[in-house]
């Protein structure tokens, strides 16, 4: 995805607008979750000379299929999130967050990954309060209650001290 500025440098006050589509990789992997694109990843937006670097900033739109993080249920998402970046000629350590350019051309698909990476949940949910599988039958709880016994929480089991007490505290009494 190349963004060629030659004309921004040429006239600098103008701004330039621009529409990609980009394929991006097929699965991402980014957070260790899996999605699968439907579409092309769109970035439209506009980019301006500021004296001394660029200005790039737009929406970027996704469309993608992954799975609830707790039920697995098939999700197909539709989001579109704002970006603004930076891109200029060489480093500068007061502004690490840039980008670089080499010549008239900006890159944009590291941007683009990296937005991806930034706006991916750590978890894709089907709803807020997904009740996921059942650890026992595998059963959807949110579709079936299936009427398992809920598993045994170690941390909810009598604590054999507890217990131990309990009877040293009835011979104390007996006594
Ligand atoms: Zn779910
Ligand atoms: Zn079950």
């Amino acid at each position: 995805m190349l963004l060629d500025v030659t004309n921004l440098l040429r006239s600098p006050g103008e701004t330039l607008p621009f529409h990609f589509e980009w394929t991006a990789s097929q699965c991402w992997d980014g957070l260790g979750e899996e999605i699968t694109w439907e579409a092309p990843v769109t970035l439209q937006g506009e980019c301006v000379w500021m004296d001394g670097f660029f200005v790039v900033r737009g929406e970027m739109g996704m469309a993608y299929t992954t799975r609830c993080g707790r039920c697995l249920s098939p999700l197909s998402m539709r989001r579109c999130v704002d970006f603004r970046e930076e891109f200029a000629p060489r480093e500068d350590e007061d502004f690490p967050d840039r980008y670089l350019y080499r010549g008239h051309q900006l890159d944009l698909t590291d941007m683009a990954e990296d937005l991806i990476s930034l706006h991916m949940p750590m978890r894709h949910l089907c709803k807020e309060d997904c009740k996921g599988l059942c650890p026992v039958c595998g059963a959807n709880r949110n579709t079936t209650a299936c009427g398992c016994a809920p598993q045994e929480d170690p941390a909810s089991q009598k604590n054999p001290f507890a217990v131990l007490r309990a009877l040293q505290t009835d011979e104390d009494e007996e006594v």
